[in-house]
C-alpha cells in the first residue's frame, strides 16, 4: 500500500533525523541512539515495576539457543523463513587460504564454513522451557521473567520490522486455567499500561506467519481458537497498525515437547507474553513526536517516575 510504505519511510527518516537510530546498511539491523535507549530502559523498567508483585522469577540468556532446543520447538515446521543458523569456520590453513581468496575475489564462501551447536533464538521464551525438562511442578505452577534479544530473517525498510530486537517477556507454566486466567488478566494489564503511556492501543485476534500452502490452515485455526492476541498501535499506518505486545498460548506443545507436568500428573500448559521493546518505543515518539521532553505530563511522569 502506498500510503503505508511512504509513512514507513517517514518515521525511519525523522527517528534517523533525530539521532534515535542510526543506519548500517543492513534492512533491520540499524543502531540505537542514546535517547532512543533511555526511553527503552524506561517503559522496561515500567514492565518490571508492573509485574514485581506477581512475583516472577528473572532468567536471562544470551541470544543464542541450543539448536537441538531449537529442533524440537517445531519453530522450523511453521517458519523456515525467519530463523537464523549459526555457521562457523572449522578448517584448516588450506580452507582458511581458501576462504581469504575468495573474500578478496567477491566470491560465495558459504561452503566453507560448517553448522554448529548454536542457532540465533527466534523467540524469548524458548531457552525457559527445557530449563523445566522433566520437572513436576509447584501446584501454583511457573512465572518467568526475561529480556532476550531476538533474531527474525525478515529485512524491510520499515523500522518497526527488525531483524535482531528486544523483548520483555514473561512466560506461564501450570494447568490450562492457570495458564488462560494469567493470559486473560494479563491482557487486560497489558492495554491499560499501554493507554496510561497516553498510546492509542486496542487488543486484538491474531495469527503468526506460517509458512507454505498449509499455512493458511493453521492461521486459521489458531485465530478460531483464540491461542494468539496482539495489542495493537497505528505506528506506520491506520489500516495495519503495528503488535507491540503478543500473547501466545501453546496449550500443551512445550509441556509435551520437554516433558513438563503439573502437580496433579497432567502435561503442564503454558502461554508467553511479550513486549516488542523498540516498537513501543517508536510507538512513543509517532505518537508523541520525537523529543520526549515535549512528551504529555502524564506520559512523562508514568516513564520518569
Ligand atoms: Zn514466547
Amino acid at each position: 500500500m502506498g500510503t503505508s510504505k511512504d509513512s514507513s519511510q517517514e518515521l525511519y527518516d525523522g527517528l534517523v533525523a533525530h539521532k534515535l537510530i542510526i543506519p548500517v546498511g543492513v534492512q533491520g539491523a540499524f543502531g540505537r541512539g542514546a535517547v532512543f535507549e533511555d526511553v527503552l530502559a524506561r517503559f522496561d523498567a515500567l514492565v518490571s515495576r508492573v509485574i514485581a508483585p506477581d512475583g516472577a522469577e528473572r532468567m536471562l540468556f544470551p541470544p543464542i539457543l541450543d539448536r537441538q532446543v531449537f529442533e524440537k520447538s517445531g519453530f522450523l515446521d511453521s517458519f523456515p523463513q525467519l530463523a537464523g543458523s549459526v555457521f562457523s569456520f572449522e578448517g584448516d590453513e588450506r580452507a582458511h587460504a581458501q576462504l581469504r581468496s575468495r573474500i578478496r575475489e567477491g566470491q560465495r564462501w558459504d561452503d566453507l564454513q560448517k553448522m554448529t551447536k548454536v542457532v540465533l533464538s527466534p523467540a524469548a521464551c524458548y531457552p525457559v522451557y527445557p530449563s523445566f525438562a522433566g520437572d513436576v511442578l509447584p501446584k501454583e505452577g511457573r512465572l518467568v521473567e526475561m529480556f532476550n534479544w531476538v533474531f527474525r530473517h525478515e529485512p524491510s525498510p520499515d523500522p518497526t520490522r527488525m531483524q535482531a530486537f528486544r523483548v520483555h517477556e514473561v512466560v506461564r507454566v501450570g494447568t490450562p486455567e492457570t495458564v488462560i486466567g494469567w493470559r486473560d488478566m494479563w491482557l487486560q494489564r497489558g492495554v491499560e499500561m499501554l493507554r496510561s503511556l497516553g498510546l492509542p492501543a486496542r487488543p486484538e485476534v491474531a495469527s503468526d506467519p506460517f509458512f507454505g500452502r498449509g499455512g493458511r490452515m493453521l492461521a486459521d485455526n489458531q485465530r478460531a481458537q483464540e491461542l494468539k492476541f496482539e495489542v495493537v498501535i497505528p505506528v506506520v499506518s491506520e489500516e495495519k497498525p503495528t503488535a507491540v505486545c503478543s500473547f501466545n498460548y501453546h496449550q500443551d506443545h512445550f509441556g509435551e515437547s520437554f516433558g513438563i507436568h503439573t502437580s496433579e500428573g497432567n502435561v503442564a500448559h503454558s502461554a508467553c507474553l511479550g513486549f516488542g521493546m523498540e516498537r513501543v518505543v517508536m510507538a512513543l515518539f509517532k505518537t508523541h513526536g520525537f523529543e520526549p521532553e515535549k512528551w504529555p505530563q502524564e506520559t512523562r511522569r508514568r516513564l520518569w517516575p
